[in-house]
């Protein structure tokens, strides 16, 4: 029979739940671990761009700004100065070599500082300083002519035209110096800015590796109290497992947890079931035995007895020959009981001395068909009809002949039994597979569900004379055969039984080709309610 606990479906297994908090564990380090690392990338990247762009570009324009100053004042002084061919080189040299050079180093300062810059506002502001740059330039432009003319005046020594031309590039030299220093207050400004806008990514970048390290912290926390969670259960199937060593073998409901503990707790509690039934069992053996042996005591003492009684029956029937109808007929009744003694004293014996089997190949078609033959008459006397359906490519089964003939009168017996009124008892014999199975079908009431819980009990019965011992032999010697039987109800009525032995290996039997049954096929288990005996074979 195959029983046991019932078994839960895995579905979310412990190794797929720890590894699932494992992986969140690391994908909450992994976020820290980038965003630091993505962090100090762009720290460094800022730190880069001040030393190759910002700081130059402010040393740069400072320095031109510085060099404007210079210019002007020594053009306040241009009037008077005592050599002015010396000033007018110097003056040539800064505005066509000096002045231009450092516009383009100003140029390529906020090239490098802005305009390579991958974000979009720097590039803009980038692009707004170098127009800035350039009308600074262009404003300084006409300077180079109105010195040349200043100094070809101060040459031909007019004085009131070198004033005035003075006076004018004066003027434009400071408004050229205004200019640059607001260009350098602009620089220094974005400088400024650029440099808060780092230092607050800084703190931001700062909170936020607080706040992800907390995370990992907690998430680390989290997963350590579930996975502990998850694995509590197993603490519960070992204290489970402690108490049943102890000997505790009442029935637990298993732990629900859907895992693979909640499987083990399932399969434990199922073996424990089985440990339990096994005792019951065993109990019941060692209680069956004691009965057995003292069955067999009683019964072996009431046979000489009884032996005596019926020889002197008989004697006593000679002697009253010819006496009344009425004594004749009493002696009768006697002889009958003394008959059905014996008999069950026989079954008595022949249950508390099973004899073990004594297994040979035999043809179980033929022994089917041989036994249902001993019994027809018999069984005609209540009205009831054999009919037999053999399976003649069935082959040889090992079989104690003696003890499968008894378990077929056994079986038939009840089938009678349990139709008084008369009816057909179905018998096939079959090959199923690896197996031989002998079905025996009755159209009496079928089972009661007292009887199909005790069917297989010693000494159950609900027959006015029956002895309750024939199911339970009868399975003693099927699973002597290793095989098994099963009983369950027909539709509309009657029962049925089925019985199994094992076959010969397939290379070592004739082929049987098919399952082919004189006569139909027998009806099926039917209904669900099935008792069964026998060596699990499963
Ligand atoms: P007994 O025949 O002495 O009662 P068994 O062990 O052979 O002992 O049968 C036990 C009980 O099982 C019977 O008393 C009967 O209630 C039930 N039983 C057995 N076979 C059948 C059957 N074919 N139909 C209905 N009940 C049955």
């Amino acid at each position: 029979m195959s029983d046991g606990a019932p078994r839960t479906a895995v579905r979310r297994s412990v190794v797929t739940r720890v590894l699932w908090s494992y992986a969140f564990v690391v994908l909450a380090f992994s976020l820290v671990a980038g965003w630091s690392a993505l962090g100090l990338r762009q720290a460094a990247e800022e730190a880069a761009l001040m030393r190759t762009g910002y700081y130059p570009l402010a040393l740069v324009v400072r320095d031109l700004a510085a060099k404007q100053d210079i210019y002007n004042s020594q053009l306040n002084h241009i009037t008077a100065a005592r050599n002015p061919a010396d000033l007018r080189v110097w003056f040539d040299f800064a505005l066509r070599i000096g002045r231009p050079k450092m516009f383009g180093q100003v140029r390529s300062a906020i090239g490098r500082a802005f305009l390579a810059s991958g974000e979009r506002n720097a590039r803009v502001l980038g692009e707004s300083l170098l127009a800035d740059v350039s009308a600074i330039e262009r404003f300084f432009s006409g300077d180079a002519e109105r010195l040349s003319r200043l100094f070809d005046a101060i040459e031909r020594r007019d004085e009131a035209s070198a004033e005035r031309l003075r006076d004018e590039l004066v003027t434009r030299g400071s408004q050229g110096s205004s200019s640059l220093s607001r260009l350098q207050d602009r620089v220094d400004e974005e400088i400024d800015r650029l440099l808060d806008q780092a230092r607050g990514r800084e703190y931001l970048a700062i909170r936020l590796l607080i706040g992800l390290f907390a995370i990992s912290l907690l998430s680390g926390l989290a997963m350590a109290l579930y996975a502990r969670r998850v694995l509590r259960p197993l603490g519960a199937v070992t204290e489970r497992a402690k108490a049943v060593a102890e000997g505790d073998l009442e029935p637990r409901p298993p732990i629900v947890s859907g895992d693979e503990i909640g499987e083990l707790s399932t399969t434990f509690e199922g073996m424990v079931s089985a440990i339990a039934r096994a005792n019951e069992q065993l109990v019941a053996n060692e209680r069956l035995a004691t009965v057995g042996k003292m069955a067999a005591h009683v019964t072996h003492e009431i046979r000489n007895p009884l032996s005596s009684i019926a020889l002197n029956l008989e004697l006593l029937e000679d002697d009253l020959e010819g006496s009344s109808a009425e004594a004749r007929t009493q002696l009768r009744a006697i002889g009958s009981e003394v008959e059905r003694l014996n008999l069950l004293s026989q079954q008595y014996l022949a249950f508390a001395r099973q004899k073990s089997s004594n297994l040979a190949e035999e043809d179980l078609a033929d022994l089917v068909r041989e036994s249902a033959e001993f019994v027809r008459r018999e069984l005609a006397k209540t009205d009831v009809v054999l009919e037999v359906h053999t399976d003649d490519a069935l082959g040889p089964v090992a079989i104690d002949e003696g003890q499968i003939k008894q378990v077929l009168f056994n079986l038939l017996r009840n089938a009678r039994d349990a139709m008084p009124q008369g009816g057909t008892v179905r018998v096939w014999v079959r090959a199923v597979d690896a197996e031989a199975e002998i079905v025996i079908e009755d159209e009496g009431p079928g089972l009661g569900a007292d009887a199909r819980a005790r069917l297989f009990e010693p000494f159950f019965t609900t027959k006015q004379h029956g002895t309750g011992l024939g199911l339970a032999i009868t399975r003693q010697i099927v699973e002597a055969h290793g095989g098994r039987i099963e009983f369950s109800d027909r539709e509309p009525h009657g029962a049925r039984v089925s019985l199994r032995l094992p076959r010969p290996a397939a290379s070592d039997r004739p082929p049987a080709s098919s399952t082919e049954l004189r006569g139909e096929e027998p009806s099926g288990s039917g209904a669900p309610q099935v008792a069964t005996a026998g060596s699990n074979r499963s």
